[in-house]
């Protein structure tokens, strides 16, 4: 073969190669989103929403090479693709990295996300950047104040007593994540609980609707699916009625449908609707509060240690005995905000209760015939409502005010945005927003007379509720018909969310909030409520078995890769080196592997374009090797069909294994057509190098840039992706057959 080597400008130049292609796809608008409406099938890809950190991390590549790898292969097979996301602006941890560096978090997140854009670009992921969005732009949380306000109106936002840390010292509540050791994170001064009135987002509607639907989404991945069980917690038993104390009945809830006449007192959760029937004695009511403002929250789980505070009452059973009434946090983290039958003979958790407390009944109940009792088939969910304000600058102003003769008023939907001073320099200290008179006062919609505006702003989990909904609007119409537009109904739901596996919670809310939309009527069409129709979760990318930290001093920079390898090189080796569903350890093995991999077909996709140069046409030697180029032939066909399947199923390491045993089968036609004849002619060289192209086509949606730059080089459409489905590989032994 010819020593093309020695020709500089056929060396594979990642950095070279790259930046002409990504040019070429900019001037021709490569990944703008098509009209949805236009006949062919609608497919968005919603990729996880970056938080504006300032650097893309592993996880991050390894989310978009899935993501853009698919992307790529839907809009080759013909579909009209939407592949979109936008900046997670809002948040603690902006408003915290601004307080470092002395600067605006405004400023912050936007300098971030620019930076951020760069890097993905660099990348070659093939979003439609035009359609980019930061969740803290005010014509973006305009809409979250919308939501906030339909979604009140709809009973399922309400205003409730939280606990929470508080800095004395500071003047400000604290985040979980600004509380180290019992200490604030800015003063080091110690933090106490208080409690103070927080808005709630209900989520009970639509649980079992969520439960319900799992059954139905079969293009989900077990690790998503998993994570939407987990969330729900449900448990499934028995219930029944027992006459409480204090009047009325009170329905009680075991798992252990076997058991119950076993029970010796009953676990009444401190959000149970009916707790205040028992808390008539002061003293108990004393304990109660004392309870809830001891922030059990983050303690629940242990039986050992967590509060229980026996109400003195008895809950009396059907056909003979009673059962003592405590009060424990630890029902909620079980089965929610319930009331639980206490069973130490078969629950390991009950026993530890009874071991604590001194009064329990001895008897087994309903006389030792359980038919009394009348239980019925019941089940729990432990998923609860979640706060979603905090008392921090840095996100949504909940559209709200306060008025002394009113109360708490909604701000008129024609009034919003509820604009958020970006002009703020936070220090961590007091409350930015209280000491700012222009946001605070303000005149009340009710009665128009003086008001203050909540200080208090959406936490960002709340934003993210619907980021998966502006991606798919044109920028233009956002204004107008964020929730509404037409083309909605074209794109969602998204064909496939593709997520880190921590996102569970996140989709989670985001499902319960598709169904109260539908409901409502924006998302009508969604018949089932589900936002999204195939999810994809991957595990995290780690460094030497563990999470990669600054800590650790195991952090990989994707910019140092993507400088000494390429792009291509990155994303191959990300996409490889293991399952979604596994971690990724990362090693260099993988880098080696891409590196080797793309290099080899380079070096021999030229040397094949260089040795097939002038070589002329053999009737007689074609027909001796016809049957070996219809091998071939059968062997891209396969190849081809296997790596169509791994791809429309997002196993990536799969289809580039194959691609790699396609390879080998190339060079294998090659060898044995030498072997038989001592050389190719030119209708062995024509199969070679269609062979080739159609390899270099299976690789385009996973290595975009050397594919292109191979196809050019073999005289092929560089635009031409993915092999189309339904059609055999035209490759040319066929017409010398
Ligand atoms: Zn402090
Ligand atoms: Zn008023």
């Amino acid at each position: 073969m010819a020593d093309w080597a020695a020709m500089g400008s056929q060396r594979y130049d990642a950095a070279e190669i790259e930046t002409a292609r990504q040019a070429a796809w900019a001037e021709r608008d490569a990944f703008a989103t098509p009209d949805p409406g236009a006949g062919r099938p609608a497919v968005y890809i919603k990729p996880s929403s970056p938080f504006t950190s300032g650097n893309l991390h592993m996880g991050h590549v390894r989310d978009y090479s899935i993501g853009d790898a698919y992307a790529r292969f839907r809009r080759a097979r013909g579909d009209a693709v939407l592949f979109g996301f936008g900046f997670d602006a809002f948040g603690l941890p902006a408003e915290m990295a601004a307080i470092e560096r002395g600067t605006r978090p405004a400023e912050w997140v936007e300098s971030c996300g620019e930076r951020m854009l760069v890097q993905m670009k660099r990348l070659g992921f093939s979003f439609d950047y035009e359609r980019a969005f930061y969740s803290s732009d005010e014509a973006q949380y305009r809409w979250s104040q919308w939501l906030f306000l339909t979604l009140m109106e709809a009973g399922l936002i309400y205003r409730d007593n939280a606990t929470v840390d508080w800095c004395d010292t500071c003047q400000t509540t604290l985040a979980a994540l600004q509380v180290e050791d019992g200490r604030c994170w800015r003063c080091h001064e110690k933090v106490r609980l208080i409690r103070r009135p927080t808005w709630f987002l209900r989520l009970s509607p639509y649980l079992a609707e969520n439960d319900r639907n799992l059954g139905q989404l079969s293009d989900w991945d077990e690790l998503s699916l998993k994570t939407q069980r987990y969330i729900l917690g449900r448990s499934d038993g028995v219930e029944f009625d027992l006459a409480g104390a204090g009047g009325g009945g009170l329905e009680v809830f075991t798992p252990h449908a076997g058991a119950v006449e076993e029970a010796r007192f009953v676990l009444v959760s401190p959000r149970h609707s009916e707790v205040g029937r028992w808390a008539a004695d002061a003293a108990v009511a004393k304990q109660l509060d004392e309870l809830r403002s001891g922030g059990w929250e983050r303690s629940a789980r242990d039986a050992a240690t967590v509060p229980v505070v026996d109400t003195g009452a008895d809950a009396e059973v059907a056909g003979g005995g009673t059962l003592p009434i405590f009060v424990s946090p630890l029902v909620d983290a079980r089965y929610g905000p319930t009331a639980a039958l206490g069973i130490p003979a078969v629950d390991e958790a009950d026993e530890a209760i009874a071991a604590r407390m001194p009064r329990t009944a001895t008897e087994p109940l309903g006389g030792g015939a359980g038919a009394e009792l009348a239980p019925r088939e019941a089940s729990r969910y432990r998923a609860y409502d979640f706060s979603i304000s905090r008392q921090r600058y840095w996100g949504t102003p909940i559209p709200v005010v306060h008025c002394e003769q009113c109360g708490v008023v909604p701000v008129p939907a024609a009034e919003l945005p509820v604009v958020l001073p970006r002009d703020v320099e936070p220090t961590g200290e007091g409350n930015p927003l209280a000491e700012r008179p222009d946001f605070l006062e303000t005149t009340c919609p009710a009665c128009g007379g003086a008001a203050q505006r909540e200080t208090d702003t959406l936490d960002c989990h709340f934003d993210a509720l619907w980021l998966w909904v502006p991606a798919a609007v044109p920028p233009a119409d956002r204004d107008e018909r964020m929730f509404t537009h037409p083309d909605l109904e074209h794109w969602l739901p998204s064909e496939r969310l593709v997520a880190g596996n921590d996102s569970g919670g996140f989709v989670f809310d985001q499902r319960v909030v598709t169904k109260a939309l539908r409901d409502i009527g924006p998302f009508a069409f969604l018949a089932d409520g589900e936002p999204f129709a195939g999810c994809l979760f991957h595990e995290m990318v780690i460094a030497d078995g563990r999470k990669m930290s600054k800590h650790l001093g195991n952090v990989v920079d994707p910019d140092e890769l993507v400088a000494e390898h390429g792009a291509d090189t990155v994303r191959l080796a990300v996409l490889y080196a293991a399952g979604p569903a596994k971690a990724l350890n990362w090693t260099d093995g993988a880098l080696r592997f891409a590196s080797r991999f793309l290099r080899g077909l380079w070096d021999y996709t030229h040397a094949s374009i260089a040795a097939a140069a002038g070589v002329p046409e053999d009737a007689e030697a074609a027909a001796d090797t016809a049957f070996i180029r219809e091998r071939l032939g059968k062997w891209c066909d396969n190849g081809v069909a296997r790596i169509a399947a791994d791809l429309e199923q997002l196993q990536m390491h799969k289809a580039i294994r194959n691609i790699t045993r396609l390879l080998e089968r190339i060079k294998d036609y090659e060898k044995r057509v030498r072997k038989r004849r001592g050389q190719l002619s030119r209708e062995d060289f024509d199969t070679l190098l269609e062979a080739l192209a159609l390899l270099a086509r299976t690789l385009s949606p996973f290595a975009p840039h050397i594919a292109e730059e191979l196809l050019e080089a073999l005289g092929e459409d560089p635009s031409v992706g993915f092999p189309p489905g339904g059609e055999s590989p035209p490759l040319s032994m066929a017409r010398n057959n």
